[in-house]
């Protein structure tokens, strides 16, 4: 299968926010307007998509899927034939509103300005994206923007909300690298009810495990390198069955992208292997959990700003500040970056989650771990990861709101805390301050953000918080084995 992304334009989203009701409420005021131009004429992306399907087509693509993932976490799908292509980038593929409000047991909810079934929205495939898929031959992969029926981008879209706060980074000179580390557990394939039972016994980060699922670790490295990731190291991880993949730092879009489609060529080489893999915080109650932990560095005229400051470690002042906003917004962000209840089984002291709300350089119970680097790469290399953060985040709007609460910090000129090393967990009671230990803690820390409610405009945060409160409700009282049961196989 041929190789990289099938290049071509993007369309450039507009200032105007949408007028037009979204599922039969208003839409009321939408969330910060887009920077940028209007959208490049509709003839414009249709001569860019047509140039991508020549390309397509003679790799052998037959249908390309969009997606996009709802505010539960969960990436949806709308596909069409290659044929389709350029009328879809034209002109948009059908999704209705409803999605935003979607749990991940496909409930649907209701939100005070998106929700109901009525209206509709346009999903854009980004042809810039465009992927063949290496282990769903004759498929295309693309991640999709969604806008209205008029034209302007819908208030609720998770990537364009990413987009935004890139764009908000750039008005302060300021550009972005990140990352996102994928973590899985690989069973058997077998009904979702069924107990999971793994193809290999071999002990944690053991080379047993490497050997047993060679094959399969092979086929998955050479997909996603054929997908144009480049992949830094592939390893056995702690849990029965767990792995991990991680992938060169890209801009904050693309790396949430990245992680879109890392994790769906895992799923597809799984499936071909007769396997399944389980993205899940925890596959098992009491388990050393999946993370999804987030890399990120700041960077100004080509530098990075984690590096020879005169703060702690070699900050400069904007990315000690930058830093600084995250840490004390982690509560808030759980609700992005951990978004099921089930991430709270994970997100325990001594499992390497990153249960506590303090920083430290290679902390690894630190939420906040502050990553130098060796001797000599510390130039490119330094960068600050989020830990707490797992896979049922949807990876736009954590990204997005890490930016937006790191740019809030940096305004402020924020000073980080001293510095926490070990495990806090050791430390006397009341050291070190716990993240949440639910989601009821993390939902009324985001109500309380003026910061967050801003960035996301009223229509996804509320949006966001409708999902959250339903899920909260939802598994209240759901006793871990139980939780984990449910969620095991929806992420
Ligand atoms: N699996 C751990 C988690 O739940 C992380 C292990 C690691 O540090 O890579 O986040
Ligand atoms: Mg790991």
């Amino acid at each position: 299968m041929s190789t990289g992304t099938v290049a071509a334009g993007r369309p450039e989203p507009s200032a105007e926010p949408s007028a037009e009701p979204l599922g039969g409420s208003s839409a009321g005021s939408a969330g910060g307007a887009l920077d940028g131009a209007a959208p490049p004429p509709r003839a414009d992306r249709a001569a860019r998509a047509q140039a991508a399907v020549e390309r397509l087509r003679a790799t052998g693509v037959e249908a390309v899927a969009v997606t996009w993932v709802d505010n539960a976490g969960i990436a949806r799908v709308k596909a069409v034939p290659l044929t389709g292509l350029v009328h879809a980038a034209q002109w948009g593929i059908g999704a209705a509103p409803c999605f935003d409000v979607f749990l991940a047991d496909d409930t649907i909810v209701s939100s005070p300005l998106i929700g109901g079934p009525t209206g509709d929205l346009r999903l854009h495939p980004d042809v810039e994206r465009l992927v063949p898929l290496a282990a769903q031959p004759g498929w295309a992969w693309a991640p999709g923007e969604r806008y209205t029926q008029a034209g302007p981008p819908h208030p609720g879209c998770q990537r364009l909300f990413a987009r935004r706060m890139v764009a908000a980074a750039a008005e302060r000179g300021l550009t972005l690298k990140a990352g996102i580390e994928v973590e899985w557990v690989v069973a058997l394939a077998g009904p979702p009810e069924e107990e999971p039972r793994y193809p290999t016994a071999g002990p944690a980060y053991g080379m047993q495990r490497l050997i047993d699922l060679s094959d399969y670790l092979r086929d998955l490295l050479r997909a996603l390198g054929e997908q144009g990731l480049t992949v830094l190291q592939v390893h056995p991880e702690y849990a029965a069955g767990q792995f991990e993949v991680s992938v060169a730092p890209e801009g904050p879009v693309e790396a949430a992208d990245t992680s879109v489609l890392i994790r769906q060529t895992v799923r597809a080489v799984s499936a071909r292997h007769g396997l399944r893999a389980s993205f899940a915080p925890v596959v098992e109650a009491g388990s050393v959990g999946n993370g999804g932990h987030l890399h990120l560095s700041l960077w100004r005229d080509g530098r990075n700003l984690a590096h020879g400051g005169p703060g702690p470690h070699g900050l400069t002042a904007e990315a000690e500040g930058f830093l600084a906003g995250v840490l004390g917004a982690l509560p808030e962000l759980l609700v992005l970056g951990c978004s099921s209840p089930a991430g709270y089984l994970r997100l325990v002291p001594s499992h390497w989650a990153g249960a506590y709300q303090c920083w430290g350089l290679e902390n690894r119970e630190a939420a906040l771990r502050l990553v130098t680097g060796s001797t000599g790469e510390r130039a490119t290399a330094a960068n600050a990861e989020i830990k707490c953060f797992d896979a049922t985040a949807n990876p736009y709007l954590a990204i997005g709101a890490v930016i937006a609460a790191g740019l809030a910090g940096l305004d402020q000129r924020l000073a980080l805390p001293p510095e926490f090393t070990g495990d806090p967990a050791a430390a006397a009671p009341g050291t070190v301050p716990r993240l949440p230990a639910g989601p009821a803690e993390a939902i009324a820390a985001y109500r309380k953000s003026a910061t967050l409610r801003e960035a996301l405009g009223e229509p996804l945060y509320e949006a966001v918080l409708a999902v959250r409160q339903a899920e909260s409700e939802q598994y209240a009282d759901t006793p871990p084995e139980r939780l984990a049961a449910a969620t095991r196989w929806r992420y």
